[in-house]
């Protein structure tokens, strides 16, 4: 959600702002500028709404020389998609400025900077933040000071880059909320939104803690807290290689990530199970002792990692015996809730940055849970670096807005985490034993189900027409049937809602007809007898259905039935198995519906505002 990219520098930064701007792409935004101050000290603005590929096209020709810029993506928060709302913002020709995030105090503050004299462009938060910088520059004569003036007077959440065009060899950064890292070169460096923007430029990083205000200059940089005092940030070098953000032999980023599932999946096991054991330690130096001691686990997260979440309360009471709950964390966040005794916080994130999970865990600190834990794709985030405990998800970098391989990564996380805890109260050798057992045998499980893609493209033909689905579950298969629910609706704007199956007579049953399909998870397993019953009431009232089950659950193909053969599973990972035909399918629906499937209409990879 929304991109930052900044570079001071003693060559030309364009290309380093665009390229950055183009990995940060993933994130999802609906328009992208760039501000550059040439050797003439003259300041060379492009914005346009539309895609990054749009602005470097506007940029040729153009020139934007300079060593020192700034570049935005914009997910837009206040104010519409249009080219006066898009980031570089300009005050009064002097202050430049980035910003992502939200100023929830912007009207109070507009009306006081009409009163003395600005003149707005945009209908945007981020001009009302700039304005005020303004002023207090004026005040103070010092950028650096009046950006710690300023953020003193904001409510809400910012990454902001602000520099001066008459001195541009100084960027000033901020950050309260949103992520901002800074990339350290040699005689130059750099801040934008994740490292992966920067990788290009540099391997080394420094990451800004809450509140902390930084000085860029070519030569140096200083990190200030909120108090104003100067401290030290840790720098770490990233070991991730410049990988290939490409999209190799896959049409989307999408596709080539389901595919990535064997790998993502083998790369998270590896060297952290053993034939009967789960090395504990994966979790962090104290995991064990602390581990011992949980009574209770609360799991928060949003989206698709909520529905990861979902499935691990169905392991977590069933095979270590520990009583769970799992919440959304913009509810959780907002209400009085109960905390239980000696209970486990954990969060789960692909990107570490998600506003509402981050704010769940920064209040749960305050609450009295005995100790928090991570669930997390991208090493140094900021719910990583928060957390007392962190299971990495080693599921590489997912550009696709829709989840697929951090999402099963999370799940095989959580089953870690399940036998983990299990061991850690004694439960019997021989559940770890089938744990671990049904772990090592996941990354052929999921190639299999991966050779169903042709059978899934040709089915998904049958969907393109529909307007709205229905997915049904039971048992942890129900988080899986609300997954593929929400993958079909992220990417082929299908209206689709996932039942609890046993919940149909209650409601649902009102929607059945021949134009609702439904999609049925049906593994071979104590629950079947009930799901066929649920099954046989759709088929009565003419519902057209199509059952994802394996051979020994014995459902015949029909007029009113499509069975898929899933791969026979192990109990324990079905519900990572069963996810992967699921993908498929709102994939291909996507594709003949021709929707953008990597970067979904209105929705971003990392949603990093609330
Ligand atoms: N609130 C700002 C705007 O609407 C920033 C949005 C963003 O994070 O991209 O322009």
């Amino acid at each position: 959600m929304c991109g930052i990219v900044g570079a001071v520098a003693q060559r030309d930064v364009k290309d380093i702002l665009l390229e950055g701007l183009r990995r940060l792409e993933y994130r999802g935004y609906d328009s992208a500028g760039i501000a550059v101050v040439d050797k003439k000290g003259e300041l060379n603005r492009i914005r346009k709404v539309g895609n990054v590929a749009e602005l470097r096209d506007a940029c040729q020709g153009q020139d934007l020389s300079g060593a020192t810029g700034i570049a935005h993506t914009r997910w837009a928060t206040h104010g519409g998609v249009t080219e006066q709302n898009a980031h570089p913002h300009v005050s009064e020709g002097k202050l430049v400025i980035v910003h992502n995030g939200i100023i929830e105090n912007h009207a109070e503050l507009r009306q006081l900077l009409e009163s003395k004299g600005y003149t707005f462009t945009s209908d945007t938060d981020t001009e009302v933040m700039l304005h005020q910088i303004h002023e207090d520059l004026k005040q103070t004569g010092d950028l650096l000071k009046a950006v710690q003036t300023t953020v003193k007077k904001l409510h809400g959440a910012y990454g902001t880059v602000v520099y001066e065009v008459n001195n541009p060899e100084r960027l000033i950064v901020a950050r309260s909320g949103s992520p901002l890292v800074i990339g350290l070169g040699i005689g130059e460096n750099f801040v934008a939104s994740d490292q992966f923007s920067l990788q290009p430029v540099t391997n080394r990083f420094q990451y800004l803690e809450e509140g902390d205000i930084a000085e860029l200059t070519r030569e140096q940089v200083r990190v200030f807290d909120p108090t104003g005092k100067e401290v030290e940030r840790d720098q770490f070098e990233s070991d991730i290689s410049h990988e290939s953000d490409g999209k190799g032999e896959y049409r989307h980023h999408m596709l080539k990530e389901i595919h990535e599932q064997p790998t993502a999946i083998r790369n998270t096991l590896q060297d952290r199970i053993l034939e009967l054991t789960i090395v504990d330690s994966v979790f962090g130096e104290d995991a064990s002792a602390l581990l011992k001691k949980v009574e209770h686990v609360q799991i928060v997260a949003c989206g698709t990692s909520y529905h990861s979440g979902l499935v691990a309360r169905y392991w977590l009471e069933q095979y270590a015996n520990v009583s769970c709950s799992v919440e959304i964390a913009s509810e959780i966040r907002y209400r009085k809730s109960f905390v239980h005794k000696n209970a486990l916080f954990v969060t789960i994130s692909q990107s570490g940055e998600t506003a509402d999970t981050l704010a769940a865990l920064r209040l749960a600190k305050s609450q009295g849970y005995m100790t928090s834990l991570a669930i997390c794709n991208v090493p140094n985030s900021s719910l990583v670096r928060e957390s007392d405990l962190c299971f990495m998800t080693k599921a590489g970098a997912e550009i696709g807005v829709a989840s697929t391989k951090a999402f099963t990564t999370q799940l095989v996380g959580l089953l870690m985490l399940v036998a983990a805890l299990g061991q850690s109260k004694g439960i019997a050798a021989n559940v770890i034993k089938q744990i671990t057992n049904a772990l090592h045998s996941l990354p052929s499980k999921i190639e299999e189900s991966l050779a169903l893609s042709d059978e899934i493209e040709k089915l998904a033909e049958e969907f393109a027409d529909k307007q709205h689905s229905l997915f049904l579950g039971r048992g942890e298969q129900y988080p899986i049937a609300m997954e593929g629910a929400l993958k079909l609706k992220e990417i082929s704007y299908i209206h689709a809602e996932a039942y609890a199956a046993g919940e149909l007579k209650h409601g649902p049953l009102a929607l059945i007809d021949a134009d609702m399909p439904i999609i049925v998870v049906a593994p071979n397993n104590e629950l079947l007898e009930k799901l066929k019953s649920n099954v046989e009431e759709v088929r009565a009232r003419g519902g057209i259905l199509y059952v994802f089950a394996d051979k020994h659950a014995q459902f015949e193909s029909d007029e009113t039935m499509r069975v898929i053969d899933v791969p026979n599973t192990d109990d324990i990972i079905a519900p990572i198995v069963y996810t992967i035909p699921l993908q498929l399918l709102s994939y291909y629906v996507a594709i003949i519906k021709g929707t953008d499937v990597d970067q979904p209409r209105n929705l971003a990879k990392s949603v990093t505002v609330e």
